[in-house]
């Protein structure tokens, strides 16, 4: 039986993110041939946003701009993506699982009295509907669910998804709905940014993290350099972190950021466990250590034994000659 699924779309500094594409993507899926509808809140014209979005897959899209809206407060959007919610009334809900969707899908979930499916990695068809599959215990397990009554909401984890290729002569119905946003809490003075300009680290397709063993800020630098060779992103350990060697914003793992992405190469990094439940799931992972022993090997699917500050030099050298 079709269904009719919306996808919340996220934006960062007026460029959609692509786990918004992703969420289409599975929206598609669930929608069994219903209709997908993508919802993108924000500030003045959203309109080339909706647009892509439809590029990707959605049938329609509806905006929500505001000027209480700039900027994410848990209030306004979760009071906006209501709105859209009752204007719709969507069998099912997919939203990325990102620090806002992991802020506002409970708020959302509890007003609408129904269940939420978070962090999603992949989705089959199953004898009772749709099986949905995430990992818990920081990674160590995974946990598969069925919804067998009311509306089917679930985050995706970034990267696990594929998104469909853009079609440019996709169109579709734009229309906006105009919400009175009110009681807002929280008043956003200024956005101090931390990480670095370029790919955003938790939907980045290639990282390249340093440990421990980078020994200093300075030591980041190779890694950057092939990171920017690799058009990837720079990460780090804890341990890289409270040694001061880089800002918490890069750090990766249980108490960090979870990334997915198609390449992780872990430079000087023992493969703790509190780090492996931020990466494990990468497709492809590449450990530089000098202990044969380290515990990154065992998950490694390439690994070198040597030293980091020789290595790494010398992979940017071959990939930038390739
Ligand atoms: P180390 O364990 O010190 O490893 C350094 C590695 O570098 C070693 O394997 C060594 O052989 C290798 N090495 C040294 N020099 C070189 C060189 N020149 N060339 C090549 N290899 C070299 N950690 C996280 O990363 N993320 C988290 O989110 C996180 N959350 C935590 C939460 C809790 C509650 C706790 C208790 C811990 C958490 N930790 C986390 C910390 C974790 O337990 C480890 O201490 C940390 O991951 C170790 O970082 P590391 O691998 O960089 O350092």
């Amino acid at each position: 039986m079709s269904k009719n699924i919306l996808v919340i779309a996220e934006a960062k500094e007026g460029e959609l993110r692509n786990v918004s594409f992703e969420a289409i993507a599975l929206g598609k899926t669930l929608s069994e041939g219903g209709e997908v509808v993508a919802t993108i809140c924000g500030e003045g014209d959203l309109n080339s946003m909706a647009e892509e979005l439809i590029k990707y897959g959605a049938d329609r899209a509806v905006t929500v701009a505001n000027a209480e809206l700039k900027t994410y407060t848990p209030e306004g959007f979760t009071q906006a993506y209501k709105a859209v919610i009752d204007q719709e009334s969507p069998d099912g809900i997919v939203m990325g699982h990102t620090s806002i969707g992991k802020d506002v899908t409970p708020k959302l979930a509890s007003q609408l009295e129904t269940g939420l499916i978070s962090d999603v990695t992949e989705v089959e068809e199953g004898d009772d509907g749709f099986v949905f599959t995430r990992p818990i215990y920081s990674g160590k397990a995974f946990e598969k669910k069925v919804v067998t009554e009311g509306i089917t909401f679930v985050t995706i984890r970034p990267n696990n998804i594929a998104a469909l290729e853009k079609d440019d002569s996709r169109s579709g119905d734009v229309s906006s709905l105009d919400v009175d946003v009110q009681n807002i809490r929280t008043i956003i003075k200024e956005v101090i940014r931390k990480t670095s300009e370029g790919v955003d680290l938790s939907e980045a397709k290639v990282i390249v993290a340093g440990g421990r063993a980078v020994k200093g800020p300075e030591g980041f630098e190779p890694l950057q350099e092939l990171a920017d060779e690799l058009g990837g992103a720079v990460g780090a350990s804890r341990a890289a972190c409270d040694a001061g060697y880089c800002d918490y914003s890069l750090q990766i793992g249980q108490t960090g950021k979870v990334v997915t992405p198609d390449l992780y190469i872990a430079c000087g990094i023992s493969g703790a466990i509190q780090h492996l439940a931020g990466m494990s799931n990468s497709k492809v992972i590449v450990a530089i250590n000098k202990d044969p022993e380290s515990n990154i090997f065992s998950i490694a699917d390439y690994g070198l034994v040597g030293d980091i500050f020789e290595i790494v030099p010398k992979l940017t050298e071959e990939i930038r000659n390739m």
